[in-house]
């Protein structure tokens, strides 16, 4: 057994370890009531301070704050009102001919003691979502917000505190260090919202326990745009899905590959759209975002550099400002395989194009890679896109849209190896944080009778 006596969370996760079965009986009316408590505090107490600390931490404009952050969660917690009730319920299962005089259901029952880890792009929506989630589920939670959002930080805090006690669900702040103990202790599912990189420490983690993972991670989600696309309604969705928060959104269209015959057009559209969206000087405009630390600001500008010496070729924008930690949006294209921006994850403000001959060129380009997060296809072709959707694999699809799959409540949300372990999202969700609980009830006689020796010639030509 390990000792946790000297981990300083220890005794917060022992009171809820202790609950835990308290809030895991709490009646479907009891669970809607803090479902609505929490849901005012949103949307009534707390919201102008959300917006503000948000404006702090990532310079995210009040509209992006109320549609990304505020309505996505609202969003949630109205979804799980509407169907708790039946995910609450017990899931009556058929019974085979060979367990005649039995009958079995599954039951949703909460996993116990839960821990979110979230990160800093969209921190009130990837916190409060997987939150949403779990106390549905009727599960006890402990959760870290990322350090590099430390308004936000603060504010979900004193959220947290005014709607739930610490015994149901706890926020701790802290950097590395405070996850590194907090991973130590014995949770009973782990939410993690964060890079490849770090999904693998806390699997390890989990491994310890055998806790079960959810793991949201990241990487390149391409974008296929073939030349049967309309290239300029293409440009304009794909110009707001990369440049929305800075392109910090782990959905975000990583890279574009496009059908070589209409690079020059696409190019040209990309161009018009962000003059519309953000005028001749995207710093100025109320719209556009800033790079969340200077750590990030210094990734991306040595990409910048990178792409720099290798000679590719910028279409559009480049300029930076390391005070502001500003990054104009950038359309790059003629880089190298070799190129770091054709390698990393991007999380920035940056879009390398990359042109193909024929289309198997491209998925096979896509298959080389690590199986994305998302895959995005602007065609208006369907044999291409059943093509496409037949022989790659990705973590969710969009077509002729870019990110929206995300929002749709009835779609589960989550990656594939690299991407990510498990889903997310409604019923998704609310699984996530729950076993599922085989229960099969004897009745009086039963076939299963035959199975008790001794084993007559009777039994024996039954079983045959
Ligand atoms: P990150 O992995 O650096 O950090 C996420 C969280 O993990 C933070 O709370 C951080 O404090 C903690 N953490 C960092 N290092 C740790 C360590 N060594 N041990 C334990 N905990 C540690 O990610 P980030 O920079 O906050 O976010 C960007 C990444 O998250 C991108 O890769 C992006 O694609 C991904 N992401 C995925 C989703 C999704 O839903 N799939 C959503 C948003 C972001």
């Amino acid at each position: 057994m390990d000792d946790f006596s000297s981990n300083r969370y220890y005794e917060l996760f022992s009171k809820q370890k202790l609950n835990q079965y308290a809030i895991g009986s709490r009646s479907y009316k009891e669970r809607l009531k803090t479902l609505n408590k929490l849901q005012v505090a949103i949307e009534e107490t707390y919201r102008v301070q959300i917006q503000e600390a948000l404006r702090k931490d990532l310079g995210k404009p009040v509209v992006e704050t109320e549609l990304t952050e505020i309505y996505a969660i609202i969003g949630d917690i109205k979804y799980a009102k509407k169907h708790l009730r039946q995910w609450m319920r017990k899931q009556q299962v058929e019974t085979p001919l060979a367990l005649l005089g039995s009958s079995a259901y599954i039951k949703y029952e909460p996993k116990g003691v839960c821990l979110i880890i979230s990160p800093w792009n969209f921190p009130f929506n990837l916190t409060f979502g997987p939150l949403v989630s779990a106390i549905a589920a009727g599960n006890t939670v402990i959760i870290k917000p990322s350090e590099m959002t430390p308004h936000s930080s603060k504010i979900m805090a004193s959220l947290i505190g005014d709607v739930f006690n610490e015994d149901h669900v706890a926020l701790v702040q802290g950097e590395v260090e405070v996850s590194t103990e907090l991973l130590k202790l014995p949770f009973n599912h782990i939410f993690f919202t964060g890079s490849p990189h770090v999904g693998k420490i806390v699997m390890k983690a989990a491994s310890q326990h055998l806790a079960s993972v959810t793991l949201e991670l990241g990487g390149k989600s391409p974008t296929i745009v073939d030349k049967t696309a309309n290239i300029d309604k293409a440009a304009k969705k794909i110009m707001w899905a990369k440049f929305l928060n800075c392109g910090q959104i782990c959905v975000s269209p990583d890279y574009v590959l496009i059908d070589e015959s209409v690079k020059t057009e696409f190019i040209s559209s990309c161009k018009k759209w962000l003059q519309a969206f953000y005028n001749d000087n995207p710093k100025a405009s109320d719209s556009y975002g800033r790079i969340v630390t200077d750590k990030h600001f210094e990734r991306l500008s040595s990409y910048l550099e990178n792409a720099k010496t290798l000679n590719a070729k910028f279409e559009v924008g480049g300029k930076m400002n390391r005070t502001s930690k500003y990054i104009e949006p950038t359309i790059i294209s003629g880089l190298k395989p070799e190129a770091k921006l054709l390698e990393d994850e991007i999380f920035g403000p940056i879009l390398p194009i990359v042109t193909y001959k024929r289309l198997d060129m491209a998925m096979a380009y896509i298959n080389s890679k690590p199986r994305p997060l998302a895959l995005y296809i602007y065609s208006k072709s369907k044999a291409n896109t059943n093509t496409i959707i037949n022989s790659t694999r990705a973590g969710g699809t969009c077509i002729n849209n870019s990110i929206l799959h995300y929002t749709n409540h009835n779609l589960p949300f989550g990656g594939i190896n690299n991407s990510g372990i498990g889903k997310s999202h409604g019923f998704f969700g609310f699984k996530a944080f729950s076993n599922e609980r085989a229960v099969m009830k004897q009745h009086t006689f039963g076939v299963t009778e035959l199975l008790f020796p001794p084993y007559t010639g009777f039994k024996e030509k039954l079983a045959r």
